[in-house]
């Protein structure tokens, strides 16, 4: 019965395509030059245009630059069909995509602007979902026209015409624009429920644009948080890469608290926010780091990402293996497969990062072991830099190495010649295995050796 009430809600409320006549303003009435759109997509538009099809400047890009923003990209929608995109662009063209295919045009190895035809609706003007409400089918072409009402934020539906650099606006984006407003297309309920990622993106653009959550679009946010659970899990590491390699990482983060939706990304560290305060530290402490490097313009990685967002997490498990008398090396093996085993179940880290975020985290205990050359053969590994940055992070959140950090900060900065010098000044590391085979009590020993292990660990692994 609530299902058939939402269905028919929903019909009511969805906008027929092209119920609304759209506003048009001329080229003279807003402020969107080509001197700031980048060139190859330029030549995208006009080559589409060359060739008989109607071409647009539409979402992010178009919103971007009326906020006076860098864009980040230029997404060009077309009503040419993949196969005829293919044929103005060539070899210099490829078709990808499965369930909605795009076109990448190249320029270099590297650059690519995509090129999406418009999507119109399934059999009947409605969408096909499941018993959710999730979208299924989502790859009939269609207008302008139609393609609007699929899109997300009214801010993100407007369309910047090549043919006369007039933009086109269904949905009343210019006005949220101007207001500051980020509301969905459409019934909100229904649109998170066909594709929940919306609910972070709502968050993102939000804190991105600086722009207030729109009434209605917000109130579902936080009781619709549990969709993300069905959410791929692939989709989501893409989706956390985007809210935290970000300028504004820490308001990102504050936000999804705020509604409750960090729970859904990394549920491990959610549950220990409150009450662990190393790992509200290393969250903090690693957001605020990767939102100065991106202002820096420096680079990002996601293994690094993942290493401080886990590390209390694997702290919290370590010492779990450590009271069973592990090795602290196997300890933090064992924890760091237990950790990242129940991450990748919410976000799919690909295999070649979560082996760098291991080797992040190994390095911890080996940062302590400097003596000698040993020092040198550290500083070589290839996941070195990442690791000293981490325990800098550790140092902060309020771990007891902060002289530790100090001495490889010392370190780096001399002279080849004079690192070996400093390296010697390190104390000789004790030779415990003689120590231990004096004991003869095979029982005795065992129990030693733990309580060493957790020594070791609270000395270098905490
Ligand atoms: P940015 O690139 O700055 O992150 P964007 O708005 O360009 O923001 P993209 O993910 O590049 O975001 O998507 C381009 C456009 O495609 C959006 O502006 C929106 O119109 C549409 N879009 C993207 N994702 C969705 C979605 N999940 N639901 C509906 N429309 C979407
Ligand atoms: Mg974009």
């Amino acid at each position: 019965m609530l299902r058939w009430v939402n269905a028919v809600k929903s019909l009511f409320n969805r906008p027929h395509p092209s119920a609304k006549e759209p506003v048009r303003i001329p080229r003279s009435g807003h402020n969107i030059s080509r001197k700031f759109i980048d060139k190859r997509a330029l030549d995208v538009l006009y080559a589409l245009k060359r060739a008989g099809y109607e071409a647009y400047l539409v979402g992010g890009g178009v919103r971007d630059l009326l906020l006076g923003l860098e864009p980040k990209d230029f997404d060009v929608v077309t009503n040419a069909h993949p196969e005829a995109v293919k044929q103005v662009f060539g070899r210099k063209s490829r078709i990808i995509g499965r369930r909605f295919r795009l076109v990448h045009v190249y320029f270099g190895r590297h650059h690519f602007v995509e090129v999406a035809t418009f999507r119109g609706e399934s059999q009947g003007g409605q969408r096909k979902t499941d018993e959710r409400g999730r979208i299924l089918f989502d790859n009939v072409y269609g207008t302008m026209d139609e393609d609007v009402w699929r899109r997300d934020f009214t801010v993100n539906a407007l369309y910047y015409n090549i043919r006369d650099f007039s933009l086109i606006d269904y949905v009343g984006g210019l006005e949220d624009l101007k207001q500051g407003l980020l509301r969905l297309i459409g019934e909100p309920e229904t649109r998170y429920r066909e594709d929940p990622v919306r609910l972070i993106r709502a968050v993102r653009f939000a804190v991105k644009l600086g722009f207030k959550i729109e009434p209605n679009t917000e109130a579902p946010i936080q009781p619709l948080g549990h969709l993300l659970q069905e959410v791929a899990p692939a989709r989501l590491f893409e989706e956390v890469l985007k809210l935290f390699h970000n300028r504004q990482a820490v308001t990102v983060f504050e936000k999804l608290r705020h509604y409750n939706l960090f729970r859904y990304l990394f549920p491990q560290v959610d549950a220990l926010l409150d009450e662990d305060a190393l790992t509200r530290g290393m969250v903090l402490a690693g957001l605020h780091s990767t939102q100065k490097r991106l202002q820096q313009d420096k680079g990002v990685n996601p293994a690094f990402l993942f290493a401080f967002m886990l590390w209390g997490p694997l702290v919290q498990r370590m010492q779990y293996y450590l009271s069973q008398a592990m090795q602290p090396a196997q300890a933090l093996a064992a924890a760091a497969d237990d950790v990242i085993g129940r991450q990748i179940r919410t976000t799919a880290i690909p295999k070649r990062i979560t082996q760098q975020v291991r080797d992040i985290w190994h390095l911890q205990l080996r940062l302590d072991n400097r003596y000698g050359d040993r020092a040198a053969r550290l500083a070589e590994h290839p996941r070195f830099r990442a690791a000293y940055d981490l325990l800098g992070l550790r140092a902060e959140a309020g771990e007891p190495v902060r002289a530790l950090f100090e001495w490889w900060t010392t370190y780096q900065a001399l002279s080849p010649v004079d690192r070996v010098a400093f390296a010697l000044e390190v104390a000789k590391p004790k030779r415990r295995r003689k120590r231990r085979r004096r004991n003869r009590n095979p029982y005795r020993r065992r129990a030693r050796s733990a309580e060493a292990d957790i020594d070791q660990g609270s000395e270098a692994g905490e």
